[in-house]
């Protein structure tokens, strides 16, 4: 596993190479991100893993100074694997020429779910992918459902402009249901039981949705009932289809999207 720290190093080493699978991460290695190596092993040749924590997608600082990074133990969990060969974990001046706000604009109708809670989120997030893709010039990048929304933008914009697949890969969760994440780190047995719980009902919650018309009415009642119940804060509660992410008021090639605040870690999963 080599370790590349730089683009120099990054162009020396992959340079002549010509199936790579990518998987982007902001580092806090866990089981998830491991499911993405997995199956970039199995697709592609060579598989690299970027570790960047890219500051244009935090539309809060304070977020962005707390997220969960120990470069030590990613390292040590990405070479258990055996199965990574390159480790980018690129300085901000290899990413961007300036500190510039991202010029890639979302359109009205995409601002929905997270996109209308974290201004300039996924403004972030397209450019910071735009960039890796230039630069790493992948055949195959991996990325996880259980950020859909982040899944369904990077895809649309990235398979637009390069050759580039995008690869979508399951959601990976704990025992007790909840979904793995970096933000997890943040929080303590008792937080994470209560995610896990929130998880649960929201996994029954949909399969017995199946039947039913007009949930957006069930909805709003399920949500003041989590509020209630669990005493967190919820930003949305929402079902859209797969395909566009439109509203529905059927659950059918449908999921149901959260996003909450469990103290101050916000959360996001999908059902
Ligand atoms: P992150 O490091 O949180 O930016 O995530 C990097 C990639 O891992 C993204 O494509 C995520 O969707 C994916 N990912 C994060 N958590 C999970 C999970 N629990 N299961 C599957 N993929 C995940």
């Amino acid at each position: 596993m080599k370790i590349l720290l730089n683009n120099q190093m990054l162009y020396e080493a992959i340079g002549s190479l010509n199936s790579i699978g990518f998987v982007p991460t902001m580092g806090g290695i866990h089981k998830g991100h491991i499911s993405l190596i997995n199956k970039s092993k199995k697709n592609c040749k060579k598989t690299l893993v970027s570790i960047f924590i890219n500051p244009k997608q935090f539309n809060n600082k304070n977020d962005f100074k707390k997220y969960p990074s120990n470069i030590n133990k990613d390292l040590y969990l990405l070479k258990k694997t055996n199965k990574v060969d390159f480790v980018y974990i690129p300085e901000f001046k290899d990413i961007y020429k300036s500190k510039r706000k991202s010029e890639i604009t979302i359109k009205k109708k995409d601002k929905i779910l997270c996109a209308k809670f974290r201004k300039g989120h996924f403004e972030g997030v397209l450019d910071v992918m735009d960039k890796l893709t230039k630069l790493i010039k992948p055949n195959q990048i991996f990325m996880g459902e259980k950020d859909y929304q982040q899944l369904y933008l990077v895809k649309r914009f990235i398979e637009k402009k390069y050759k580039t697949k995008i690869i979508t890969c399951k959601t990976i969760r704990a025992k007790n249901k909840y979904a793995l994440s970096s933000r997890n780190f943040l929080l303590n047995k008792i937080k994470l039981n209560k995610a896990g719980k929130i998880a649960k009902l929201l996994i029954n919650f949909k399969r017995n949705l199946i039947k039913k018309e007009n949930i957006q009415q069930i909805l709003s009642s399920k949500k003041l009932e989590i509020k209630k119940k669990y005493d967190v804060k919820i930003e949305y509660l929402e079902a859209r289809r797969e395909k566009d992410l439109s509203i529905t008021n059927n659950i059918k090639k449908s999921r149901i999207f959260i996003a909450y605040y469990l103290d101050k870690v916000r959360l996001i999963d999908n059902f």
